[in-house]
């Protein structure tokens, strides 16, 4: 009996994508591996016809059906307007969990060679600073809200601890800054430091992200698996990348609760689309990931001991790999040559590096369910209190003038405490003396110590506040279970 084909969606997508896709899908038929594509659209030309998210209806219909993408890269429109198609996907689906292996592979000369680099980059994938809730506070000051959630943390940490213990790795690395962002990025810290418990077999380390990037730089092969938050991840991710030969060689897989995305790391390279000559590497390796979500371990291991092969014997070098040893570019290998060359080398084992057919169990998403360590019971139950409010304001004045203006605005239940410029206390009068900007934040906190401030408390002081300055918004301060939500201002 023939096995039912797996159904997959496949986004081709923008410039070199149709050709790196294709590549990829003549080599999975070759393996044996029997798909019925879905071919949908999103990207360029979706927003071209108007489309604001790049992602039409189909697809995402098409997606919903087969939980599967195979995706090529997208182009984002720069500028003002229209978010990018690729992270409008991992968000409608929820792929929290973005997976970037880094791998030495033969005959991909780095400066590394030899060295064994084998780590995975786990990347938080839909919230921090990629939230993209970003502001134009007046006409000269942006914004954008760094959004850490325990939830998003708890998801993300624990995904990365069950592929560490499913791939038998012995470490995990929890990547943050912490130590300037104690509240978000602190978040994400202390819940690795909760879940690292409940896995005691795997060693677990706190690093700060720059010295993350130093020691990768330093000292690749000490890395095993890497958890961290969207921006720290997407800089480290490609740093990664760059350890074993750059971003033909990069691959990626977005997983979710429900659907699973897999493309390569690099974006369109317009320059290249259509030529033929793009080194398909990145998106087959991803198209790996891919099989083995699906559960073709077999042909995945097929599939990456003939690339595996093909890169070591060197017989058919991509232009970009050409350049990178000093090898013959102008007859270097195109993208059909070099996946001809991969589908020819089916069957074969690499004679340099092990074989993948004898790696370790296949990488698919965590299974286990969250703790709830979060979630609305454990919220309520939380001890609260509102003790203030943060009132940012447009304002040009000098401290020694808008201090004491907003203090005898406090009323009887609030004071004013402090008054800063982009984080620095500027009154009462430290002797800092930091540029202005146009900004200001008064923080008003309740008079007597232990004493609840109510909204109508808030309200009546921006209600006094609006009629002197220009507010742009407000912070509510509270203290949840005897801490403080917020943080100190410099000099405070
Ligand atoms: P890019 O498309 O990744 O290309 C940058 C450079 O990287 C290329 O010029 C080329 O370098 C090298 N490169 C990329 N893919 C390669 C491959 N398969 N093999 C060998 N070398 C490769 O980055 P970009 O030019 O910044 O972005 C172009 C568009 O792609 C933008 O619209 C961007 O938003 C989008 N993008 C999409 C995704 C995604 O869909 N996930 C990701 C990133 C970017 P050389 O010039 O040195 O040959």
């Amino acid at each position: 009996m023939t096995a039912q084909p797996h159904r997959i969606t496949v986004i081709p997508g923008d410039g070199v994508g149709p050709e790196v896709v294709r590549s990829a899908q003549r080599i999975i038929a070759a393996a044996g591996v029997a798909v019925d594509w879905e071919e949908a659209e999103a990207g360029a030309e979706v927003f071209k016809r108007g489309d604001t998210s790049g992602v039409p209806r189909e697809t995402r219909a098409s997606i919903e059906r087969t939980r599967v993408v195979l995706k090529g890269p997208l182009e984002t429109p720069v500028g003002f307007g229209e978010k990018s198609a690729n992270v409008t996907l991992r968000k409608l689906f929820e792929t929290y969990a973005n997976v970037r292996p880094a791998r030495e592979l033969p005959g991909v000369p780095t400066r590394y060679a030899g060295e064994g680099v084998d780590m995975i980059i786990v990347r938080e994938n839909i919230e921090d600073l990629y939230a993209g809730i970003e502001h134009m506070q007046t006409p000269d000051v942006a914004q954008c809200l760094k959004v850490i959630t325990r939830k998003g943390s708890e998801k993300i940490i624990r995904y990365a601890f069950e592929l560490a213990r499913r791939e038998g790795r012995a470490k995990v690395t929890c990547a943050t800054k912490a130590n300037i962002m104690k509240l978000t990025e602190g978040l994400f810290k202390r819940t690795f430091e909760q879940l690292s418990v409940e896995y005691p077999e795997i060693t677990a380390e706190h690093l700060i992200i720059d010295n993350v990037a130093h020691q990768m730089a330093k000292n690749p092969v000490q890395f095993d698996v890497v958890v961290t938050t969207n921006l720290n991840g997407d800089i480290i991710s490609d740093l990664a990348s760059g350890l074993v030969g750059g971003l033909g060689f990069a691959p990626s897989g977005n997983y979710g609760d429900g659907v699973a995305i897999f493309e390569a790391v690099h974006g369109s390279a317009p320059k290249y689309a259509g030529k033929d000559v793009i080194n398909p590497t990145a998106l087959i390796l991803s198209s790996l990931m891919m099989l083995r979500h699906i559960g073709e371990t077999a042909a995945a291991a097929a599939i990456e001991d003939a690339v595996l092969v093909t890169l070591e014997e060197g017989k058919a070098v991509t232009q970009d790999l050409a350049r990178q040893t000093g090898g013959d570019v102008e007859h270097a290998a195109s993208t059909t040559g070099f996946s001809d060359s991969i589908i020819a080398n089916l069957g074969r084992r690499p004679a340099t590096v092990p074989s993948r057919a004898d790696a370790t169990p296949p990488a698919s998403p965590a299974t286990r369910r969250p703790s709830w360590a979060y979630g609305p019971e454990v919220s309520a139950a939380v001890e609260r209190r509102t003790i203030g409010a943060d009132i940012f304001l447009e304002s040009w004045a000098a401290p020694g003038e808008a201090g004491p203006a907003l203090a005898a605005l406090a009323g009887d239940v609030l004071l004013l405490q402090m008054v800063d410029s982009r984080g620095t206390m500027v009154f009462p009068d430290t002797g800092l003396n930091p540029d202005a900007v146009g900004v200001l934040r008064a923080r008003f906190v309740a008079r007597e110590d232990g004493v609840a401030v109510s909204d109508a408390d808030i309200a009546g002081l921006l209600g006094r506040v609006g009629e002197r300055f220009a507010w742009t918004h407000v912070e509510k301060l509270h203290v949840f279970a005897g801490e403080p939500s917020y943080t100190k201002a410099q000099g405070q």
